[in-house]
């Protein structure tokens, strides 16, 4: 089972992954979450991926392509990729990746979100800067500004700035939005309403991995 999360960011590509990872023991592929351990461990892609994440700006192919491609293990099968493929070329490296793997992308499902609630969803949206779990403002506020999980300090996301988080909606539209063609007309692209409760999407989301699962 090979299956991809699309949406602009603030769609909710990450809550849904990790609901979707654990209930179907897939392995949750973020390639935004690897890039943030990286930056904050110091690694060399870490430093060579910080500016442009910070920017707002995509991270240059070739290092996001050997990052994934570094990690993809056929004898796993088992994926759920979030944040990745983002623009055309990224569609078509993954599909060489996977080629030469023997595997083939299962389900592609679009969050679909007007740009108004995504940006509402990420300037309210904190993280916690020790395990990254994901609290708001508004629906899920963290007590004292303290992790309930394990304590750590619960921070804005340093892309999360209004500013920033309009830059990365209009990456979104300008470059990850035309990418979403290589994948529509085929069968295993569907869409969703991500401007439901979480637990609304999470149901839509199952019924279509149950229907992949019960065809195989
Ligand atoms: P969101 O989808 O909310 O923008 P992510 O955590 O997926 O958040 O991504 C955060 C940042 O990581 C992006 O703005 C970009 O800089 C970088 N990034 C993540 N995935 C990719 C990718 N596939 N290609 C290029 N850059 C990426
Ligand atoms: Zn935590």
């Amino acid at each position: 089972m090979i299956a991809i999360l699309l949406g602009a960011p603030g769609s909710g590509k990450g809550t849904q992954a990790k609901f979707l990872s654990s209930k179907y023991g897939l392995t949750h592929l973020a390639t935004g979450d690897i890039f943030r351990n990286e930056i904050a461990e110091k690694t060399p892609l870490g430093i060579k991926a910080q500016s442009y994440v910070k920017a707002g700006k995509l991270v240059p192919d070739d290092l996001v392509t050997e990052m994934v491609a570094a990690r993809f293990n056929s004898k796993e099968g088992r994926y759920l990729l979030d944040g990745f493929p983002r623009n055309l070329t990224q569609a078509q490296s993954l599909s060489s990746i996977l080629a030469h793997e023997n595997l083939s992308i299962d389900l592609v499902v679009l969050l679909k979100i007007s740009q108004e609630l995504a940006l509402e969803r990420i300037v309210s949206r904190r993280v916690c800067s020790q395990c990254g779990e994901v609290y708001n403002i508004q629906t899920k506020p963290a007590p004292g500004g303290k992790c309930l999980s394990c304590g750590g300090e619960v921070i804005l996301r340093e892309d999360d700035s209004e500013t920033t988080a309009r830059k990365r909606l209009m990456v979104f539209e300008d470059i990850t939005r035309p990418m979403i063609a290589y994948y529509q007309s085929e069968s295993i692209f569907k869409e969703v309403d991500a401007g439901r409760k979480p637990e609304e999407v999470s149901v839509a989301l199952s019924m279509f991995v149950d229907s992949i699962f019960a065809k195989s």
